[in-house]
């Protein structure tokens, strides 16, 4: 088989193009069929047979998928039909097909990386930042990513969310005014039923303090059919309300993502994506360059790019964290800025996302900042010896939104609130 993408078309003909021509085992399925993203979600593939009838599996993988403590495998035909069946490396299966050395075990490794549950107020609520949670609304997907930072939980039907959870949920948000942007995630929350998507939405609508919605999902990608027009008018109602996707690579953004992509930016979603970095999947500038190329046409601004977690079954996709900073050097200024995603390190031990970068502040003096740009050009700001900081006055209702104590960081000790930010035990390791 000769394997192609089509390239996304720029002035938005997005019917006229042709489909990923589908695997000989999907020839006869009718196109009604194909295109019903029940039918998709109820033929998804989990087992070695099942793959073999169109991949030439690897020993390794025939090891994974036949493992017994594996973290669960399901892909929709309309994801499994992008692989190459001939190449083991192919980005496309590398995500979604186990390999028998994701059972490994490796230095570092956590259950919960990110220590959500440590920062969960009520079940399915990791609130960690001041002012936005992340709210799990089932821990269910349309398919599963082999490096899934919540395996520890996602895939397991046993340990879904529900109403009694989602009502706990808002009453938490209902009773925490610092909260203003909710983050709906999972599992997908594209995954749950309409209707109860629909509740959830229409009871956080209701909390007056919340400002945005946002929406993180990747059922554009593993299953497009999934963004019909009737799902496109049920969110647009509750605007304003964002999504981001996860796209790792060019060879994702078909023509049914494209279409997908854009009924949901024709709704008015700002739509972002978040990719993980993955090693021999999209470690390479050439291939992010690729990616939020195509990000960009599709009306996709690229928001967060992840350093793979320290999360179990992940090892083998972790690059170094140098790699990272090598791709940003390879797009900021060579690139759209709206093209550049903040690369991030969540942190381990739960502080949250941390960005990483090239250093282009070189050096500084009293009145002036040297700074070097992406092409190595060194030059000098000047700057003002008039300048008056205080111009502005706090106003007393900004004193009175300010996040809560305790999480005023580094800019709490800029602004003067306390001196010192102290390790455990600091004072009493020094009290000798
Ligand atoms: C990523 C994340 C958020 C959102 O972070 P932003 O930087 O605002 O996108 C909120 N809560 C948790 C727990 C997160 O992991």
């Amino acid at each position: 088989m000769t394997f192609h993408t089509p390239e996304v078309p720029i002035n938005g003909q997005l019917n006229n193009i042709e489909a990923v021509p589908r695997p000989a085992v999907w020839a006869d399925v009718p196109d009604d069929h194909w295109n019903n993203w029940r039918w998709q979600l109820a033929n998804r593939l989990n087992t070695a047979d099942e793959f073999a009838r169109f991949i030439n599996l690897t020993d390794e993988e025939i090891e994974g998928l036949t493992a017994d403590d594996k973290f669960r495998v399901d892909v929709t035909p309309y994801f499994a039909s992008l692989i190459d069946p001939d190449d083991p490396t192919c980005p496309i299966r590398r995500q979604v097909l186990p390999l028998g050395r994701e059972l490994r075990a490796f230095d570092g490794m956590m259950d919960d990386s990110l220590a959500e549950d440590a920062h969960s107020p009520v079940p399915g609520l990791v609130h960690r930042y001041p002012d936005r949670v992340l709210m799990l609304l089932t821990t269910q997907c349309a398919s599963y990513c082999r490096y899934c930072t919540r395996s520890r939980i996602v895939g397991d039907p046993r340990v879904t969310f529900s109403r009694v959870d989602f009502d706990a949920q808002i009453a938490y948000l209902q009773r925490t005014p610092q909260v203003r942007d909710v983050l709906l995630s999972g599992g997908d929350p594209l995954n749950i039923a309409p209707r109860q998507l629909e509740y959830v939405l229409t009871r956080l609508r209701e909390v007056e303090h919340i400002e945005i919605i946002r929406i993180g999902s990747r059922v554009p990608v593993f299953l497009p059919q999934r963004i019909t027009d009737e799902f496109v008018d049920l969110i647009r109602q509750f605007h304003p309300l964002w999504m981001n996707v996860h796209i790792n690579h060019p060879r994702e953004i078909t023509p049914e993502l494209s279409r997908a992509l854009a009924k949901l930016a024709d709704a008015g979603v700002p739509l972002g994506n978040q990719s993980v970095l993955l090693a021999g999947i999209n470690d390479s500038v050439d291939i992010q360059r690729e990616l939020v190329h195509k990000l960009v046409r599709n009306r996709v601004r690229p928001y967060y790019l992840y350093q793979c977690d320290l999360v179990t079954g992940a090892g083998h996709f972790r690059t170094t964290v140098s790699k990272g900073i090598e791709i940003i050097e390879g797009l900021r200024g060579h690139t759209s800025g709206y093209a550049v995603p903040t690369y991030v390190v969540d942190a381990p031990g739960g502080g949250g996302k941390i960005p990483v970068g090239p250093n282009y502040v070189i050096s500084q003096a009293p009145g002036k900042v040297v700074l070097r740009n992406y092409e190595g050009y060194i030059t000098t700001y000047v700057e003002p010896d008039d300048y008056d900081p205080n111009a502005i006055k706090a106003k007393e209702d900004e004193v009175e939104r300010r996040q809560h104590p305790g999480q005023e960081g580094i800019h709490g000790l800029l602004r003067g609130e306390g001196t010192s930010i102290k390790p455990e035990g600091f004072d009493e390791v020094h009290r000798r």
